[in-house]
């Protein structure tokens, strides 16, 4: 059972773009999913149709359909999907920089959520990110780009996501902490059943932690296989 099921998605910048060319992507509830590729090949967008920031960008979905646990949200807006459960960490790990990362979860959490509730999950995010938990009253512009990262990700998580995007997370990482930061996504995926979608130019770090995988191009989805499969063609 697919959590997400986007079909045949075109997408056009200012009327004239066509930047995704019929796309479609399924993501299993609880399953964790790459979608792989070079510069300009569509991945971002593929986000953006997802999580609804096309608009702020211009774009619009021209063609196909977007089911998110059964809700059609083709056209919703970007706050409902937020409320429904779809988180999107944007590429370039944007956080509040003159906040320390514990206010920087605080402005994420929505609104509504109790104090207790706040407080609950900033340990959870925490316990999963111990380096973040040590640099937790510092100044976020102070911390190192893995460190950021880690906040971007704890931002989202503090909203209940059931279905977190990334964006390139592991750009401009030393290995050792995008494979510090992958760790933690996939035991947050088998411990809480969250379903990821991990948009990654790093096919092969991708690759070690999810179960399947899209080669886009050009627009397109050119491959499509288990994580497996993609790696021996790699
Ligand atoms: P990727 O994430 O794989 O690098 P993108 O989804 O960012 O690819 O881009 C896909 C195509 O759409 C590229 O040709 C890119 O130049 C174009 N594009 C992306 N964003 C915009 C935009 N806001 N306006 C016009 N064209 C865009
Ligand atoms: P990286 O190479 O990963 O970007 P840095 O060498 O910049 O890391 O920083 C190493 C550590 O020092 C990190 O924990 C970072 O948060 C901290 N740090 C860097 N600059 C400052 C600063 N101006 N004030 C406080 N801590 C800092």
């Amino acid at each position: 059972q697919s959590i997400l099921s986007m079909n045949s998605i075109e997408v056009l910048y200012d009327n004239v773009m066509l930047a995704i060319k019929g796309v479609s992507v399924q993501v299993p509830k609880g399953g964790m999913v790459a979608l792989l590729g070079s510069n300009g090949a569509g991945k971002s967008t593929t986000l953006k149709a997802i999580s609804g920031l096309l608009k702020a960008e211009r774009g619009h979905i021209s063609r196909g359909e977007i089911k998110f646990d059964g809700t059609d949200i083709t056209e919703m807006l970007a706050q409902k999907r937020v409320e429904m459960g779809i988180c999107h960490v944007i590429e370039g790990r944007r956080v509040f920089e003159h906040l320390t990362p514990d206010e920087n979860l605080t402005a994420a959490a929505p609104m509504g959520m109790s104090r207790s509730e706040l407080s609950v999950q900033k340990d959870k995010i925490y316990d999963y990110f111990p380096r973040l938990a040590e640099r937790r009253n510092s100044q976020a512009g102070y911390l190192s780009g893995g460190e950021q990262q880690m906040l971007a990700i704890g931002r989202a998580l503090v909203t209940q996501p059931s279905l977190l995007m990334l964006d390139e997370p592991s750009l401009g990482l030393a290995p050792f902490l995008v494979a510090e930061i992958f760790g933690i996504l996939q035991k947050i995926n088998r411990e809480e059943g969250l379903s990821v979608l991990l948009v990654e130019q790093n096919a092969l770090a991708a690759l070690e932690i999810v179960s399947e995988g899209y080669l886009i191009e050009n627009g397109r989805v050119v491959m499509h296989g288990t994580a497996e499969a993609l790696k021996s063609n790699s």
